[in-house]
């Protein structure tokens, strides 16, 4: 655990990875090899700050993206092997990239063409979903993954610092609600210090906050996790899965699914 954590993936397609909870992932990450692109900086992120800079190889081209792609699909298909979910992920924010959308299109057709029963998931941190083609590309996928880590503004600000004075708990809550009844909500819950500051998202008057966000939004579903690998701030506290239980069952009592990861 470092300030000085770096990105995690060199490649713009990675893995694939096997994880109980998503099976064989794939990995896409539309932002560059070696540095971080992102209109959040949390405190948890396990890419690390946004300090370490851009890096030098910039955003693939839809054109790449489909090459890589389609050689590394083509070969898992040539040997037999099994593949659940494409997983648009990496160093930063995907959909900060400028051809989002062309991208999702290709990516769809490609599982089409070879792993048509493997789902198209993305991880979003929501600050991008006030863009039409945004939000439309996001709808087209099977796991619209969209982040609200607190329902509290001042919280919300110290654990995902984001870059853009403009984006609002109100206003994201606002706009995600366009994916009535599809989108997936996912929340980080922690507890820890930043420079001297308390940040716990896991007090009843924020548990409180996100059952009233969540009931506003009516998502498919939401996902609670916790902090899994190192994080750039150090003294964040990993909330044990018994407690992560007990706020889902709170958040469960207001007839909103909850998954717990
Ligand atoms: S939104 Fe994701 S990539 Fe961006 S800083 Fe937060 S955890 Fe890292």
């Amino acid at each position: 655990m470092a300030k000085d954590q770096t990105v995690l993936f060199h490649s713009t397609i990675f893995g694939p990875i096997h994880s109980r909870r998503l099976g064989v992932s794939l990995g896409v990450n539309l932002m560059p090899d070696d540095g971080k692109v992102c209109s959040f900086d949390c405190l948890y992120c396990e890419a690390g700050f946004n300090a370490q800079g851009t890096g030098t190889t910039g955003l693939p081209a839809p054109q790449a993206v489909e090459k890589a792609l389609r050689a590394k699909l083509s070969a898992m298909h040539d040997a037999g092997e099994p593949l659940d979910v494409i997983t648009f992920s990496g160093n930063g924010e995907p959909t900060l990239h400028p051809r989002f959308e062309e991208i999702i299109d290709t990516v769809i057709k490609l599982r089409d063409e070879f792993y048509p029963d493997a789902k198209v998931s993305v991880l979003t941190n929501s600050t991008r979903i006030f863009d039409p083609s945004v939000a439309r590309a996001l709808t087209k996928v099977d796991n619209n993954i969209l982040k609200l880590d607190s329902a509290v503004e001042e919280t919300m600000q110290l654990i995902d610092r984001p870059s853009s004075k403009d984006f609002t708990v109100e206003k994201v809550v606002e706009a995600l609600k366009q994916f009535k009844g599809t989108g997936i909500i996912q929340t980080m819950m922690l507890r820890g210090q930043h420079d001297g500051v308390t940040v716990d998202n896991t007090t009843d008057t924020e548990i409180n906050a996100l059952i009233e966000a969540y009931k506003a939004i009516e998502p498919e579903e939401v996902m609670l996790y916790s902090i899994d690998r190192s994080t750039p701030e150090e003294k964040l506290i990993k909330i044990e899965r018994p407690e992560l239980d007990i706020i889902a069952d709170k958040i469960r009592s207001h007839g909103i699914k909850v998954q717990v990861n």
